[in-house]
């Protein structure tokens, strides 16, 4: 059986970072990754094979929990989901780390404050290339240092947004956004500022993902290898349970078995989750490290809504996902409780709205409310809910099963952002009658957004001081197993309201570090 210092099992937005953070050590380290590189081809930046036939999406099926067939959004590749990520990169809030109060319940304190991250998401910050703006999001927590990219730039239509919202007194702000533009000089910009962004890999690689910017670097150390194809099966552990002796992996069609000092599972939350219960044993019988039974348990993925507003005025837009409202991020006057954040999805096209556009008034053809509208992604904070799990059925394949909560906040929300709309200046051709509503959009191929879109997955095997209410210790290694420690977005212990991949790869950069100083 090969032996090395460490196995990593998965290259996403965690794996793929936490193996670019150990590469220098010299250590030998075994890369494990079930899916393979994305081919670079045309495809990549077809929407009807991106988005309509999910020509790069997993074709597992898993379950809910009435037993329905689950079609996962989700993708299996070497830089996991960052592959396909709209790259906007935020950090959580200083207030996301304490307890907070929302209308549904207790969104629960982290076991770290911000601050103790915060030096963590600057180097994110750094190594993902975020271009953003400090300053401009009312929300926005301290930073130790600047943006080294400045933010990416509004396209007319979406400016006009911008200066509308804030005249009528809100903060919109830039985006943060990991795509290596470079506006000053686009003749030698990497990133061309395309369409087919949020939701299709890079034809040209100027995406930051961590297959680019991470997983490549680190295989250019040659204590670094890297198996694709490399489907990890279960762990095993000595006779005490105390530490994970052997990673068995099935790897084209044979199994095979890799040993390492340190084990970290990052295989996004809800495989890894599915991984651990797995590999149950004697020592281990409700799965691996769950003594606390946490593990599968409080799944969150976000309540998220696509939200078409269409004018009469065309939304020419290319490049549309740089504007977000924050300011009712925590509540406001008419409602005291969170609700959430505001920004875009990348600009829709006829093939995608084929696939779940919402009936609307007479003469709305696809191609007309693709070029007309203007299209909102709302994220709110779900509460973490021990029957919230993923689960294996008699065969061992995922059950995922998930009620919705705390929704009165994500409804506010619409609201609050129709009336805004509404109340926008008037338009020099259309006068008041220009904007035609607000329409909901199902992005996800006729299936409800929260089951099926597992994009935010997290929370399944949740960090904590106490190992009765929860499975990983404040550095993420499990309680109960010496050398297994967690890296993806499993060791969320509430998922606030903005989008994940920044705090797992800040997070994976912090357990980075003291696994160097454990590794000596
Ligand atoms: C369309 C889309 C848009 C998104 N947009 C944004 C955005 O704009 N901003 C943002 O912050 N987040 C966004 N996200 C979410 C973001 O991509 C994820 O939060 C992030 O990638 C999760 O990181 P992770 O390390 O937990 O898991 P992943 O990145 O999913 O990586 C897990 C890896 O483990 C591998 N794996 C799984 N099981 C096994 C196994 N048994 N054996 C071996 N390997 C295994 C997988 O193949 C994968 O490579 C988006 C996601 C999607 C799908
Ligand atoms: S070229 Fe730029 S905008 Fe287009 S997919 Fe790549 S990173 Fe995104």
């Amino acid at each position: 059986m090969d032996r090395f210092d460490v196995i990593i099992i998965g290259t996403g937005a965690g794996g793929g970072t936490l193996a670019h953070a150990l590469a220098p050590t010299g250590k030998r380290i075994l890369l494990l990754e079930r899916g393979d590189f994305i081919r670079r081809e045309k495809a990549n930046w077809d929407p009807r094979q991106v988005n309509v036939e999910g020509r790069y999406q997993t074709k597992e099926v898993w379950h809910d929990r009435e037993g329905k067939s689950l079609h996962p959004h989700t993708n299996y590749a070497v830089g996991g989901n960052t592959k396909f990520y709209g790259a906007a990169l935020f950090r959580f809030r200083k207030e996301d780390f304490g307890e907070l109060r929302h209308h549904g319940g207790v969104s629960p304190a982290w076991p770290i404050t911000y601050e103790e991250l915060e030096p963590y998401y600057l180097k994110a910050e750094h190594l993902y290339q975020v271009h953003g703006t400090r300053g401009e999001d009312p929300t926005e927590p301290h930073a130790s240092g600047p943006y080294r990219h400045p933010a990416v730039s509004h396209e007319p239509r979406i400016q006009a947004l911008s200066e509308d919202l804030a005249s009528q007194g809100l903060k919109p702000f830039h985006v943060p956004l990991g795509v290596q533009l470079n506006e000053r000089d686009p003749r030698a910009s990497s990133c061309i500022r395309c369409e087919t962004c949020d939701g299709f890999p890079c034809l040209v690689r100027a995406k930051s993902d961590a297959e680019v910017l991470c997983v490549e670097p680190a295989l250019r150390h040659p204590n670094v290898t890297l198996l694709t194809g490399a489907y990890v099966e279960r762990l095993e552990t000595s006779a005490s349970g105390r530490e994970v002796t052997t990673v068995v992996v099935k790897r084209e069609g044979r199994a095979e078995q890799y040993a390492a000092d340190l084990v970290v599972v990052s295989a996004g939350a809800i495989n890894s989750a599915a991984l651990l219960l797995r590999s149950a044993n004697d020592r281990h019988p409700g799965g691996l490290a769950n003594g606390s039974d946490v593990v599968g348990r409080h799944y969150m993925g976000h309540i998220n809504s696509v939200l078409m507003a269409l004018s009469k005025c065309p939304n020419p837009t290319v490049f549309q996902k740089t504007l977000a409202v924050n300011d009712f991020y925590f509540g406001s006057d008419q409602f005291p409780y969170p609700m959430g954040h505001i920004s875009f999805v990348g600009k829709l096209d006829a093939a995608t709205l084929s696939a779940g556009a919402p009936a609307i008034a007479p003469g709305w053809t696809l191609e007309l409310m693709a070029r007309h509208s203007l299209d909102f992604w709302l994220t709110s904070e779900d509460l973490p809910d021990p029957e919230n799990r993923v689960s294996l059925d008699a065969e061992g394949n995922i059950v995922l099963s998930y009620r919705p909560n705390n929704q009165e906040g994500h409804r506010q929300l619409i609201k609050t952002l129709e009336a805004f709309l509404q109340a926008q200046g008037s338009c020099p051709v259309h006068g008041k009658s220009c904007h035609q509503g607000l329409f909901s959009r199902n992005l996800f191929l006729g299936q409800r957004i929260p089951l099926a879109g597992v994009a935010h997955q997290n929370g399944t095997i949740r960090f904590g001081r106490d190992p009765r209410t929860s499975a990983l210790d404040v550095n993420c290694r499990a309680h109960e197993v010496e050398n297994l420690y967690v890296v993806d977005g499993s060791f969320f212990p509430s998922s606030a309201a903005v989008n994940p991949a920044l705090t797992i790869i800040a997070n994976a950069l912090r357990v980075g570090d003291h696994l160097k100083a454990r590794l000596g």
